[in-house]
Formats: structure tokens, sequence, C-alpha cells
């Protein structure tokens, strides 16, 4: 393990100092010709930004939590004073390590992020004060366990009856205890005032990204659906990035369409991609597709509603947001087939991709709903792709997308 962390280590430093010099190059190449750098250019040096954003935070006192789900509010964190990072892996790299200690046939997002912590490669999690972990599906939670040996965690208890009222009863209680959790440990007090202002700041951040996402209902969209993705960030609320989201917004209403509009349209749906696993995106647009929506919670899950900045009981109008993250983990996920039916309508997609990462039985088995609702109800081509963050199967994947995409050329495009 220890070889193939050392491996981990080098390859890391190795790809960081390439970026740094291919970002530095093209900006210099852009501006010696003339041309005003993209205010996309912030976006892809996005983590360095937030290393550097959470290494001054640090230094002035505040600590750094973890986080690893959409079901976990940022805003309780953030009132705090504390400093919310994702810390969900996306690299291949570190799997090797996590499988010393976890089953090899298990969903790549968990081992990666484990292996990020075997390895000691993220420099946010070597950062952080603690972690709040979510019972979410059941390899994160065991996974936690292992992680929780070393490293300090909260584990936040979520419910898993989507409709009941009992279990937001118990959802509301739960975040309650997470307030109280992090009051003592910090040593400060959450208060609803404090709660407030942090809401409206990470509304002000879902509203923007929901508008940078709504540019790709146009028929010939300004962005590609890569260029889209990257635009988030691995810190929530961060006054650099929003003021970076509306200068890119700003850009992007003044831009012509990108000239996609031949493309095939896909909305692509499922598990996440964590930041590094965009390969299923790249190859259905290298295969002349257009990513117009990403239904995931990379993409638009988690910011298609906001939290009610008027509620008296700002907490319990957290519990109300968050409890309805459409997630595969909850049952019965009939949020997820309401949240697809609009979506669809608005992006008009050719066809629509679920993606589903390797031993993930939530999404693996809600699939076979997500295909009855698009092609019967819906009546659009359907793919479901199973793959984890090796690059084994990617011409195999392109050979799926170019059947997927024949279908769809014999069908009339939705205008
Ligand atoms: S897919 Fe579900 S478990 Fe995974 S990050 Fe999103 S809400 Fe959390
Ligand atoms: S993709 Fe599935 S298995 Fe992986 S972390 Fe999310 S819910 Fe769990």
């Amino acid at each position: 393990v220890g070889k193939i962390c050392r491996g981990v280590v080098r390859a890391g430093k190795a790809v960081a100092e390439n970026t740094t010099r291919t970002c530095d190059s093209s900006t210099a190449e852009i501006v010696a010709a003339g041309a005003k750098p993209s205010p996309l250019d912030w976006f892809r040096d996005m983590v360095p930004h937030c290393l550097e954003y959470a290494r001054s935070a640090k230094e002035q006192g505040h600590p750094i939590v973890g986080v690893m789900c959409e079901f976990t509010p940022r805003e309780l964190i953030m009132a705090a004073g504390a400093v919310p990072v994702c810390l969900c892996g996306g690299s291949p790299k570190t799997i090797p390590s996590a499988e010393h200690d976890l089953p090899s046939n298990l969903c790549p997002i968990i081992k990666s992020t484990y292996g990020e912590h075997t390895c000691k490669t993220n420099p946010f999690l070597e950062m952080v004060d603690l972690i709040v972990a979510e019972t979410t599906c059941d390899g994160k939670r065991k996974m936690y366990e292992l992680l929780a040996q070393q490293r300090p965690m909260y584990v936040l208890e979520l419910p898993h009856k989507a409709d009941s009222i009992q279990s937001m009863i118990f959802w509301e209680n739960e975040l309650r205890r997470l307030r109280s959790e992090l009051q003592e440990r910090f040593g400060v007090e959450i208060t609803n005032d404090l709660l407030h202002r942090c809401i409206s700041v990470t509304n002000r951040e879902r509203r923007l990204r929901r508008q940078l996402a709504q540019t790709m209902e146009a028929d010939d969209p300004p962005l590609s659906g890569r260029q889209l993705a990257s635009l988030r960030s691995c810190i929530s609320g961060t006054a650099g990035d929003l003021r970076k989201y509306q200068e890119v917004l700003d850009w992007v209403r003044e831009q012509p369409g990108g000239g996609y509009a031949d493309r095939t349209r896909v909305l692509l749906t499922g598990a996440p991609l964590a930041h590094g696993a965009e390969r299923v995106l790249e190859i259905i647009e290298s295969s002349g597709g257009l990513v117009v929506c990403m239904e995931n919670c990379t993409g638009v899950k988690a910011i298609l509603e906001d939290v009610d900045e008027k509620a008296d009981d700002p907490l319990m109008a957290l519990a109300v947001k968050y409890f309805q993250v459409p997630c595969a983990v909850m049952t019965r996920n009939d949020r997820r087939l309401n949240t697809l039916r609009g979506l669809v309508r608005r992006y008009r997609p050719d066809c629509v991709v679920d993606l589903v990462w390797q031993a993930c039985l939530n999404y693996d088995i809600e699939s076979a709903r997500i295909r009855e609702l698009i092609e019967k109800e819906l009546g659009l081509p359907f793919l479901k792709i199973e793959t984890d963050y090796t690059s084994e199967d990617s011409a195999r994947i392109a050979g799926w997308i170019e059947a997927l995409f024949a279908v769809t050329r014999g069908k009339p495009r939705r205008r």
C-alpha cells in the first residue's frame, strides 16, 4: 500500500505541475494574441483557488469541515464559522490503495475517496477539523466506520422514506443535533440570524448556477456540457466564486450559440461525476453529442430549489429543502421521476443516458423505473451505462453511444 501511495503522490504532484504550466501558457498565449482571457479560466483552476481559500481560512482560525453528499446542509457549517469542503474522490489512482481495506466490487466514488485518505493525497482531507458523514448508501456508511478510526467524524443520520412525516421530523431533529455538535465542538453559537445570512449566500450561489444551466435550454447553447460541468467549486459560498459565477453568466449571455445546434442533445442522469471523473460526459460529447442537462448531484439536482429565506425557523427550512434531494437512496424516489419530467420539457433532449457507477445498487435498481419513464411515458431513446473510473471500457461505451445516436436520427426534434 505504501508503494502504491508513493506512486500516487508522485503522479499527483506531476499532474499539479503540468496543470499549472498548461494554464499559465494558455493564458499567456491568449493575452499575447490580444484576446481577453475567458472568465471560464477561473474555474479551470478551481482546486488551487479553493486550496488557497481553505489554507488562509484555517490560518485565521476557521475550522475546515469535509462533506461528501448533497444531503448535508452547508449553511449549518458556514454559520458555525467553518468552511464546508467537498471530499468526494474522482481519481482512479487512489483506488488500488483503497482496495487493501475495501472490496474491489464497490462504487468508485467510495473507493477513490477512501484511497485519498489512505494515500493522504487530498490536501483538503488532510486539513479537516471534522467530517460530516451522512448515512446514505451501505457502502459509504461502512466506509465511514473505517475513516472514523483516524479522522474526526460526525455521522448525520438520513432517514430513507421519502414521503413520511415521521422521517421528516426525525431529519429535522437530526439537523438540530448537528447544530449542537458544531456549536459545542467549535465553541460558537449558531443563531437564526447567522443561518438566515448563510442561506441567502447559498441561495445566491444556487440561483447563479441554475441560471448558467438554463443557458443550455437554447437550440444552440453557448457552452458544451463539459464546460458547464467545470463551473462549480468544491467550497460553497465563497465571495470569489460568487463574483466569478456572475461574470461567467454575463459573458455567456453575450455569446452567440456555440455551434452545437446539430449535435444530439443528451440528458445525463444517475450517479454524480466527482471532479476528475467526467469520462462518460466527455465520451458523449466527443461522439457528436451535447449534454444539455445533467440531472445528477454534480449537475442540477441540488440547485433546483432554494431554501426559504423568509422562514421564521431557518433550521426547519433547511430540513425541508435538503430532505427533498431526489437521490436513489430514498424510497420511493418518485421525486426523481418528477424532476426528470420537468427537465425533459425544458431541455428537450433527443435521448437520455443513465450513468450507474459499478456496484451502486441504488442507482442500478432504480434504472428500471427511469427506463420505463423515459421510453414509455416520454418516448425518448434511453441508455444505461454501468462503469467505474478505469478507461478500459471507453471504446465500448463510445460504441453504445453511437448506436443510441443512430436511433435518435430518425426521430423529429423537439423545439
Ligand atoms: S447521489 Fe445521493 S448519496 Fe450521492 S452525493 Fe448525491 S445525494 Fe448524496
Ligand atoms: S453512486 Fe451509489 S454507491 Fe456510490 S456513493 Fe452514490 S449512492 Fe453510494
